[in-house]
């Protein structure tokens, strides 16, 4: 015989009933089975909810339990031939009028006992099961009702009944003795006490139904069908990566589902785990598929971890005091007075040092916790031995499962070191001596990050995934977005790197998809976003969590550069094109460095300087492996490059520099190019990336604009300006021209000191033969002295700009 085991998911309506029976038909004509069904999806929490609000004469009761009638009114309806109907909808109707008298009371009384409680939810099973058997049996299928109320009995504890084995197996065992149909349908989660009253088994309890059932009449299988496909590497619904387990232990699935994978309910292994009953969980949806098998010793070739999961709404109770180190009995005292409160301990840990003991218990009962212990050491209190009990709030356990973990090292360092790059904070942690289980404590907040990044080292070891804030999408954003759409395969199979882009804003609009942009539309749906907004783009960014988050601005804005330090501080990297934070206050520069660091979010800034040039990490490796900077001689500003060596006296410096400006060659402002200041940024932040303190006054800039074009307002105001000074420019040209030199606005930093200007380039100079708007750097240091170490390039544009920014997100990556 089988027994077989349908959630609330799998009989939540007419259509979902329809596949079961497809597998019930299927599975009798093998073996006898019996069938153990949850309530319709969601029925249970609704008949709670409806007992809830009647308790506190809440009238909406009523409109919540016509909801609870009209659902299995209409399953039979859809599922039972009309001739049929009329009896089965009447005694339907009876069970749910007995269960209107029951909330009738409830809300005269105002009260709601436990024992209430286990009567009102077994009506989710028991008219799950009626109907459900009279479906069969409309479909002529050989079967019979059996009320496992009549089979399983428990204690009184109502609503979490213990299970007598003894006699619950012999009722199992004579009933299925004299069974002679095919098959047997029963309620799951509902039993009775020897009086008869009804109990229930615990939330989730019909897996509990089916494996005592299961054990008691020596079944071949339990089979428990459900909405996923198996008992996953981690919770599907909070880790997409996640994939099914084909076969596991009965330890490794007990422990998983003690820490929280819900697929089944924690105390279904026991009964079957002596019988070596095989425990086969399957998808209603997907039957074709696998699955997950549980059994004693799992075939083929085992992970160290199997699977990770969590537990939420935990808090952590710390006994600390110096009066606790050597004197035996606090713990006692401690455990005996959660065990007299009824508190169920999750985790346990004491430092060896024994001046602590951490315990973790359900949020819920927190309070009650605190109070029952801080009375029973009320005398080490007042007398300072102990200090009064600590309670941590909202922390989730997150644990690492897997019975061969003991055989592996270094898998904990592995978690911890995951955990600490990803920022999440650990409060505590347990491992088991048997070590099938590694247990960390942390904030629910970081819980799905953590899940996801233990997740990608443990099962997707290969494949790390980034996940992208871009702000800022005209020419280089756009084209930022067009090169990572084009390359994504291929970070994926050559670099194991999955770009996401998550979330996009411009100045008008902003965009969210937690599963990634679709990058070959990503125009059309950021023109359908919802208005931009800086700070809230920043809060959705901190409250989606993301593990390897980063923030990419590719505007030229202020607001923008200032929040770079809030992101850091939460953990999310920030690449940038945009300069003016590196060319701010040192203090600042400094602070975004320091925090970068200590919050392992990397800040990088390649494109500031020379585009896609790779200046600022070539410095950085000369610098970290021991090279010092002396001298640093540069044309940096692609724009005036481009101008300079196109301007002379056949055309007019106006015209050049709106080619300059249409070409992309300049900032969206072009006096910031033209003026030396951005040159004045580029010079500053090599300066200090070579480790000097300096600011951007400290730089001398000797503009060669006249003083009236510098002092303009705007654009329009400033070209005019240009064409008022055309004689002035046309002198600049004729004195370069004259002595056979060239035009180059260099950049120069020597012996602490930086200052960027306008000068004569001789033919013999490296800078002569720059074309276009290229960039050059030389670097005198103590290793280049006689011939500098020199970058030399494309360095404007929007193509190479993305590029370069693109090169610091697969820095990142690597990271
Ligand atoms: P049923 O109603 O069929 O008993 P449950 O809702 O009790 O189903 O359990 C199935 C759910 O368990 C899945 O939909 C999934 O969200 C959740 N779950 C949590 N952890 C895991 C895991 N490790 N593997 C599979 N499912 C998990
Ligand atoms: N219906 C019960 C619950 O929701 C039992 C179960 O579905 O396993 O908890
Ligand atoms: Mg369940």
């Amino acid at each position: 015989m089988n027994v077989l085991k349908f959630g609330g998911t799998s009989v939540a309506n007419a259509q979902n009933i329809n596949l079961v029976i497809d597998i019930i038909s299927k599975a009798s004509q093998k073996d006898n089975i019996a069938v153990v069904v949850s309530a319709f999806g969601n029925t249970t929490n609704m008949l709670l909810k409806t007992a809830e609000l009647a308790a506190v004469k809440d009238e909406y009761y009523k409109s919540l339990l016509k909801e609870i009638e009209n659902r299995h009114i209409q399953v039979v309806k859809d599922l039972i031939p009309v001739t049929e109907q009329s009896a089965i909808i009447s005694h339907t109707k009876r069970l749910l009028n007995y269960l209107e008298t029951l909330y009738e009371g409830c809300y005269l009384l105002r009260e709601l006992t436990s024992k209430t409680l286990a009567t009102i939810a077994s009506f989710g099973e028991l008219l799950s099961s009626f109907i459900i058997s009279e479906v069969m049996a409309s479909r002529q299928l050989n079967s019979v009702y059996k009320d496992s109320r009549e089979l399983i009995i428990t204690t009184e504890s109502y609503e979490t009944a213990q299970v007598l084995m003894k006699v619950t197996q012999e009722n199992c065992r004579t009933f299925f003795k004299a069974n002679d149909k095919q098959i047997v349908i029963l309620p799951g989660f509902i039993a009775a006490t020897e009086k008869g009253e009804t109990t229930t088994l615990g939330r989730g309890g019909s897996d509990y139904t089916a494996a005592i059932i299961a054990a008691a009449v020596d079944a071949k299988e339990l089979q428990i069908w459900t909405d996923v496909s198996g008992m996953y590497t981690a919770n599907p619904r909070i880790v997409k990566q996640a994939t099914p387990i084909p076969h596991i232990s009965y330890q490794e699935a007990m422990e998983l589902s003690h820490f929280g994978a819900k697929v089944i309910y924690p105390p279904t292994i026991q009964p079957v785990l002596h019988k070596e009953i095989p425990i086969l969980v399957k998808n209603t949806f997907k039957p074709e598929q696998e699955g997950t098998r549980i059994s004693k010793n799992p075939n083929g070739k085992q992970r160290a971890v199997k699977g990770i999961s969590y537990i939420e709404n935990i808090s952590l109770l710390t006994l600390e005091g110096s009066g606790m180190i050597g004197i035996p009995g606090f713990s006692k005292r401690l455990f005996e007075t959660l065990l007299a409160e009824q508190i169920n301990i999750i985790l346990i840990t004491q430092a060896s040092s024994e001046h602590s003991i951490c315990i973790g218990i359900n949020d819920k009962e927190a309070s009650k916790a605190k109070i029952a212990i801080d009375e029973t050491f009320a005398y080490e209190i007042a007398s300072g031995k102990v200090d009064p009990i600590l309670v941590e709030q909202q922390l989730a356990i997150i644990a690492l499962v897997g019975e061969n973990m003991k055989n592996h090292q270094g898998l904990s360092g592995k978690m911890f070191s995951m955990l600490g790059k990803n920022n999440v904070n650990i409060r505590a942690i347990a491992q088991g001596a048997s070590e099938k289980n590694i247990s960390a404590v942390i904030n629910s907040e970081d819980a799905k990050k953590a899940l996801n990044a233990l997740h990608e080292e443990f099962f997707e070891e290969k494949v790390k995934q980034l996940n992208l804030f871009v702000t800022g999408v005209g020419n280089v954003g756009e084209r930022f977005l067009a090169q990572l759409q084009q390359q994504q395969k291929y970070l994926r199979e050559q670099l194991k790197l999955n770009i996401r882009v998550i979330g996009i804003s411009n100045s008008r609009t902003m965009l969210f998809e937690e599963e990634g942009i679709n990058l070959d539309k990503w125009k059309t749906l950021l023109s359908k976003g919802v208005k931009a907004d800086l700070e809230k783009f920043r809060e959705q960014v901190k409250s989606l969590n993301l593990r390897n988050s980063i923030f990419i601005d590719i505007t030229a804005s202020h607001e923008v550069s200032k929040i770079y330090g809030q992101y850091l501080q939460h953990n999310i990297s920030v690449v940038t094109c945009n300069k003016i934070a590196c060319a701010s206050e040192y203090g600042n520069y400094q602070h975004l460095k320091q925090i970068s660091q200590k919050y392992n979010a990397p800040f990088l800034f390649e494109t500031n300087v020379g585009a896609g040039l790779p200046i600022i990490d070539t410095l950085k490796n000369l610098i970290a492996s021991g090279d010092r900077i002396h001298k640093i001689q540069a044309v940096l500003s692609g724009s005036l490059n481009f101008v300079f060596n196109n301007f002379s006296n056949e055309n007019t410096f106006h015209d050049v520099v709106l080619q300059a400006q249409k070409e992309g060659y300049t900032e969206p402002d072009p006096k910031i190019d033209l003026s030396g200041v951005d040159v004045a940024r580029k010079i500053l932040i090599l300066a200090r990336e070579s480790g000097y303190i300096l600011e951007l006054d400290d730089i001398e800039n000797n503009s060669f604009l006249p003083k009236e074009t510098l002092e303009t307002d705007t654009n329009e105001d400033f070209y005019t300006s240009l064409k008022t000074h055309e004689a002035h420019f046309q002198q600049i040209f004729k004195e370069a021209n004259d002595k056979d030199c060239r035009l180059k606005y260099v950049a120069t930093f020597e012996d602490g000191k930086a200052k960027v200007g306008l000068q004569h380039i001789p033919s013999d100079h490296p800078f002569y033969n720059l074309e276009g708007s290229d960039n050059i750097v030389l670097f005198f240091t103590d290793r280049y002295v006689a011939q500098p170490l020199l970058i030399k390039g494309a360095g404007a544009g929007a193509e190479v700009t993305a590029s370069g920014i693109f090169a610091d997100v697969i820095r990142i990556g690597k990271f």
